[in-house]
């Protein structure tokens, strides 16, 4: 299989080096950059032989600096979304990958999946129950009666919708265009999508769940307005991105009764400052950003998935559409 030159890592907020072994193993003939070393080559416009950029939240200086050279031939992401690259510094004709993976698709099922039922079946109450040695019994609502909403029928979304289906949960989905030929264990799935139908869609939401790519359409998505629109006393889970949540709206919402929980674990700052009032109200859940991960040897293999078809003049299969940026 083709195999690049170089390699380099860039990331502004995480250390990069966890993905070394795995892209060691994946590419043994190719040198890996990453931190001074990078630095340097791309400082002495010594950055030729780089054709693929392995990146999260990639510095914007460093991203331009390799596309000024003549090797660049893929801007890999380590993560399902692609809103941390600043792509508007790239040429078109560089393919922006993004990661499609079972075992994040399963993580992300497991952890929405946990979510909603932590708080229809009033789990954080028995939680607390149980520290002082307390039998009691909550009330127990049907899954058949609670109706959950998601947004964004994407690869994520589709895998939550079909394990909450099996649970007996009612579901509903939003998307952008209109879904015909859902796969099997989604024939229950209510659809909606754009605009015209987003009020129809919220309104039969218990809880809603937020998976839709960080774009310009959808940062903001989940402001006042917005939850004004849900039933009310609704549990919102935010498994996006931290942009697509008005976090002060969230507050007002809170505060006069219409949303009853939240679920977070994307914020607007990561990590979520430790004065932030989300913190202080047992309302909302906070996680820190772990709804899912990808194992390293999956976004290696997908690198050389992705590199390979690009050297045979094929069109990466998962790269992303920067016109509408998902
Ligand atoms: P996909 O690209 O497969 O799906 C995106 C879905 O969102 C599609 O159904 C799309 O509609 C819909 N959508 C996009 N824009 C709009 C819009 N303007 N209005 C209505 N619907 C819209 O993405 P994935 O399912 O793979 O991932 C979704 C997101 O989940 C990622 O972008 C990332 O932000 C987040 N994520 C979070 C993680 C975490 O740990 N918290 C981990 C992994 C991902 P259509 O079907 O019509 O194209």
């Amino acid at each position: 299989a083709a195999a690049p030159r170089s390699i380099a890592f860039l990331s502004k907020s995480i250390a990069m080096d966890f993905l070394l072994p795995a892209y060691q193993a994946q590419f043994p003939g190719s040198r890996l950059l990453l931190g001074a070393e990078l630095q340097a080559l791309l400082d002495a416009g010594q950055h030729d032989d780089i054709e693929v950029a392995v990146c999260w939240h990639p510095p914007a200086a460093q991203l331009s600096q390799l596309t000024q050279g003549a090797g660049l031939q893929l801007v890999q992401s380590i993560a399902a979304g692609i809103d941390h690259i600043d792509t508007q510094a790239l040429p078109a004709s560089t393919p922006v990958c993004r990661i499609v993976d079972s075992t994040m698709g399963y993580g992300m099922t497991a952890f929405v999946s946990w979510a909603v039922i932590h708080r229809q079946r009033h789990m954080d109450r028995y939680v607390a129950h149980a520290a002082q040695r307390q039998w009691r019994e909550e009330s127990i609502v049907a899954p058949s009666r609670h109706r959950v909403g998601i947004a964004g029928l994407g690869t994520l979304g589709q895998g939550c919708a079909k394990a909450l289906l099996a649970m007996g949960y009612q579901v509903r989905g939003w998307s952008r265009s209109a879904k015909q030929d859902l796969p099997a264990g989604l024939e229950g799935l209510q659809t909606f999508h754009g605009q015209a139908q987003k009020a129809e869609f919220l309104s039969g939401c218990d809880t809603l769940v937020c998976l839709l790519p960080l774009t310009d359409e959808t940062q903001g998505f989940l402001d006042l307005a917005l939850m004004r629109q849900l039933p009310r006393g609704a549990h919102l889970i935010n498994v996006g991105r931290g942009a697509h949540l008005v976090e002060a709206d969230l507050l007002t919402a809170l505060a006069e009764g219409q949303i009853g929980a939240a679920t977070l674990d994307t914020f607007s700052a990561e990590p979520l400052p430790a004065e932030h009032p989300f913190w202080q109200d047992e309302r909302i859940l906070v996680t820190p950003h772990i709804a899912t991960r990808t194992d390293p040897r999956v976004i290696a293999r997908q690198t050389a998935h992705n590199f390979s078809r690009i050297r045979a003049g094929q069109a990466a299969e998962v790269a992303v559409d920067l016109g509408r940026g998902y």
